[in-house]
């Protein structure tokens, strides 16, 4: 890390108490909940996941729900990779939960990001079940990959300004990850624009 960043520990530091904070925040508001969990890498190889989840039952009517589950992975679950990008990831998957919270999550953006996941788990010869094989079998239409693509930039968006609010001056790692995880992005869709 040069002069104008953070160093290994700091940001290691940064990366825990963003994960303390999500625990506290869903011990003492459950209708605001963020569980953060690390867990081993699987088949899709994704450096994280977000999992949003209805609505609170205690949630009072006037609170827009913040509730998700969000997985870091990690080649081995108890072996932390390197800490800005493990910092990054949780960055990007809690912008997920942020959109999830502030209503962008459309459900016409479900059941695009849905196609995609299929599409991307048999891409990866993972076994599905009838009905993900089934939507895997039909091409994402332009639309649909707008809808997926809108909700990553967003969740990059939201993901940075939380990394400013955490104090994070360097952001060159975080601007050439998320060139390349877009650019994933965009080959997936080449992929998967025409029928299996
Ligand atoms: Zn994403």
């Amino acid at each position: 890390m040069g002069a104008m960043g953070h160093t290994e520990e700091q940001l290691r530091a940064m990366f825990r108490e963003w994960i303390e904070d999500a625990d506290d925040t869903a011990a003492r508001h459950p209708e605001w909940r963020v569980k953060v969990h690390t867990h081993s890498r699987d088949a899709v190889a994704r450096t994280g996941y977000c999992e949003p989840k209805e609505r609170h039952p205690d949630a009072p009517a006037s609170v827009r729900t913040l509730n998700a589950v969000i997985w870091i992975y990690r080649d081995d679950q108890n072996t932390p990779g390197p800490a800005m990008r493990e910092l990054v990831a949780l960055a990007h998957e809690f912008g997920h939960a942020l959109s999830h919270m502030r209503g962008k999550q459309t459900p016409n953006y479900k059941a695009a990001v849905m196609k995609y996941d299929a599409k991307l788990a048999a891409a990866s010869g993972t076994h599905l079940e009838a009905d993900a094989a089934a939507l895997a079998s039909q091409p994402m239409t332009e639309a649909e990959q707008d809808l997926v693509r809108d909700e990553e930039c967003r969740a990059w968006d939201y993901g940075r300004e939380e990394l400013e609010g955490r104090g994070l001056t360097d952001f060159r790692k975080f601007d050439e990850w998320r060139a390349e995880a877009m650019a994933i992005y965009e080959r997936n869709f080449e992929r998967f624009s025409s029928a299996t």
